[in-house]
């Protein structure tokens, strides 16, 4: 199986500060969190660290303002009003991830494939936000065969898009259980917890 050269982010939400300080000690500098709240405690222990912080999950526009500058990547922009909200907030500019639905499962966010270059187009113009890809999230049950379809649905996406935004090289795709099937259908990025820290 081809590995590629995905990085892996440390999901730290379910961690306490010693397993993140470990995780450190061993040369992970990408770490992750899916809650503002959590994101701005985590940053406070560990200030002046070399970390490349990475917000994966959802954020409510209310609470742009006070983590917009504080992070490096934003894996789930998937609305337009956010897009504006980050452009108004930040001071400079921040990586973003288009969430893609792709198994349109109602308990996830993100947008449908078919609405994704209309997406895209009402992005342009904006300066904070740099589009760098695609993320997406498997069904928690998927099996091998319909990873292989979601994951490779999602890199065609990646590809569509970068006829948009030449910025659009990665993938986001890729948790505990399915990496290694994102990994085969070319994600760059995979957001590890539970696997990382038993
Ligand atoms: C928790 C989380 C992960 C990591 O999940 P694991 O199954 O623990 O690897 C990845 N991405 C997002 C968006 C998450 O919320």
């Amino acid at each position: 199986m081809a590995t590629g050269d995905a990085k892996v982010i440390a999901v730290t939400k379910y961690q306490t500060d010693e397993d993140v300080e470990l995780a450190y000690e061993t040369g992970i500098r990408d770490f992750g969190e899916n809650r503002v709240d959590m994101m701005l405690e985590r940053q406070k222990q560990f200030e002046g660290r070399e970390i490349t912080w990475h917000l994966i999950g959802n954020l409510q526009r209310r609470k742009v303002r006070e983590i917009i500058d504080t992070i490096d990547y934003f894996h789930a922009l998937d609305s337009v009003k956010l897009a504006q909200e980050i452009e108004k907030r930040a001071t400079k500019k921040v990586k973003c991830f288009i969430e893609v639905n792709i198994s349109r499962e109602d308990s996830k966010h993100g947008i449908f494939e078919e609405d994704l270059e209309q997406f895209a187009s009402e992005l342009q113009g904006l300066e904070k936000v740099e589009i760098v890809g695609i993320m997406t999230m498997a069904p928690y049950d998927a099996e091998h065969d319909e990873l292989i379809e979601i994951f490779t649905k999602a890199e065609q996406l990646r590809l569509k898009l970068k006829k948009i935004y030449n910025t659009a090289n990665q993938l986001s795709a890729g948790m505990s259980r399915d990496f290694a099937e994102a990994v085969e259908c070319g994600s760059t990025m995979v957001r590890i917890g539970s696997a990382l820290f038993v």
